[in-house]
């Protein structure tokens, strides 16, 4: 992991119909969170934007796109997203948790796939997109596994074995990751110089991520900004998840999630 992969990160130009567009991530949706799916699947329903952007950690695993061909809950997501993305165009990012959605459910149900980071041009502006893990300098670990699973090689030698094999893995991974949080009480946040020069490459002002978990603004100085998404667990008290919304005119604002009836 580099800085040379996001000299130039892909661009993507907002048509003017687009009055405004919706960010969300961190959704983490698993079967035993049936509120959170509820949740979804309304705001997918309702929202109003001109874009969906997913910003990663859609699902708390994604084991692979075949999962979403027997029925089942990978099945169950798959037909929300095809639903949504017949509505309006629907974007999605890879999060450390789902990074192998690929191009066989986004054909399948129709939403695009875009690169980590990528650059959206919206009105005057542009707006870096990330899910926000790479920035994460200080997790080490993580950023050692990142690298490794992220080739080709593992990516296809992983898809290669059996569904149920797949899905052992991913519980043990969460397993780990869970006794690893349970001993840790800091975690790592967005590094700021690396967040400036990924700013700087994309002649970019604002960075939208989520991963973090830690919803909030912040000023990084000569008017670049990160933007953080919040994760959603409707059910928690106090409960979590918002929307964040922006308009052609750079005005943004934090949505809540629809009530549930
Ligand atoms: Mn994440």
């Amino acid at each position: 992991m580099g800085t040379d992969d996001t000299l130039a990160p892909p661009v993507l130009r907002a048509p003017a119909e687009w009055a405004c567009v919706d960010f969300i991530s961190d959704l983490h949706l698993q079967p035993s969170e049936p509120a959170t799916v509820r949740a979804w699947r309304q705001y997918l329903a309702d929202t109003r934007a001109g874009a969906v952007f997913i910003l990663g950690d859609l699902f708390e695993a994604w084991v692979g796109d075949d999962a979403a061909l027997a029925p089942g809950f990978a099945a169950f997501c798959a037909q929300v997203l095809r639903e949504a993305a017949a509505r309006r165009p629907l974007f999605f990012l890879h999060g450390n948790r789902d990074f192998l959605v690929g191009e066989q459910l986004a054909r399948q149900c129709g939403f695009t796939l875009l690169a980590d980071p990528t650059t959206l041009a919206f009105g005057p502006r542009r707006w870096l997109l990330s899910h926000g893990d790479a920035l994460c300098l200080a997790d080490q670990d993580y950023l050692r596994f990142r690298a490794q699973v992220r080739t080709p090689q593992w990516i296809q030698a992983f898809l290669r074995q059996p569904l149920a094999e797949r899905e052992a893995v991913a519980r043990q991974l969460r397993d780990a990751s869970l006794a690893r949080h349970a001993v840790t009480t800091e975690y790592a946040d967005v590094d700021t110089a690396l967040a400036r020069q990924w700013l700087q490459a994309a002649g970019a002002q604002a960075l939208v991520h989520g991963h973090t978990h830690r919803p909030a603004e912040h000023d990084l100085g000569d008017g670049l900004r990160r933007i953080v998404l919040a994760d959603w667990e409707p059910e928690a008290t106090p409960p979590r998840g918002e929307v964040l919304r922006l308009w052609a005119d750079g005005r943004m604002e934090r949505l809540p999630l629809p009530a549930q009836g």
